[in-house]
């Protein structure tokens, strides 16, 4: 290990996209979240100094590929796919897709989109999982760059149903009442994922990160942070 432990001395830039409540989002010029808490514990805990950064979630990913940005956090999911460009820091957080659609409609599992018009946000597993549900180059699927866009999309009636992570979808679904919107899981259809930090292949990083994250697991910060956005 030829890590002396002087962290510190370089600042990392640290990409999202701020529209991922409640783990990322804008409180004036600041973003606020599970994802930002916890990113600061863990730089903290690994001694690493550093700057996030409302990038947008294409930016980030560019970002992250060409080492302009030495990491990303935005509940992004580790998949097989994103592992041959990237690496990722270990996994902190459970997810999968759920649908959004508004209260009274007709969709009750992932096979009933077939035919409808779905938003999701470009390039993210929603976008992936809807794919394989109504086909790649499917004239319902309306592409967007931001999760705040997909919801919008939704809300004005541009689209039928969303693709999204549950505890965004969730978060969104409680804080909008007057959107009467609501929810359908399909454990079938959408599958089991984990958010990670993005990293770029062979980060130099990596290691120092992943035992930050394990201590902060062990030692009740990431208990506590948990407690605060999810149970609050
Ligand atoms: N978890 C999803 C993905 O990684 C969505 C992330 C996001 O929109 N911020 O694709």
């Amino acid at each position: 290990n030829e890590s002396s432990g002087s962290g510190g001395e370089e600042k990392l830039t640290i990409g999202t996209e701020a529209t991922f409540a409640p783990f990322e989002s804008m409180e004036g010029d600041k973003i606020v979240g599970f994802d930002a808490d916890l990113l600061d514990a863990v730089m903290k805990e690994a001694g690493l100094d550093y700057e996030y950064e409302n990038t947008g979630w294409d930016p980030m990913l560019v970002g992250v590929d060409d080492e302009t940005l030495q990491a990303g956090m935005a509940g992004i999911t580790i998949t097989d796919e994103r592992k041959e460009t990237y690496d990722f820091s270990a996994p902190y957080f459970e997810a999968t897709q759920v649908i959004a659609v508004p209260e009274g409609t007709d969709i009750q599992s992932a096979e009933d989109l077939q035919g409808m018009k779905i938003g999701v946000q470009n390039g993210t597993t929603g976008d992936e999982a809807a794919q394989k549900l109504v086909g790649e180059n499917s004239s319902d699927l309306s592409k967007y760059d931001s999760s705040a866009a997909t919801m919008m999309a939704l809300q004005n009636g541009d689209v039928e149903a969303v693709v999204t992570d549950i505890a965004v979808a969730q978060h969104y679904v409680k804080n909008n009442p007057d959107a009467n919107l609501t929810l359908v899981e399909d454990d079938e259809n959408f599958d089991q994922e984990y958010y990670g930090m993005l990293l770029p292949k062979d980060s130099e990083y990596k290691e120092q990160i992943d035992e930050a994250i394990q201590t902060i697991m062990e030692n009740g910060t990431y208990e506590e942070i948990y407690q605060e956005w999810f149970e609050g």
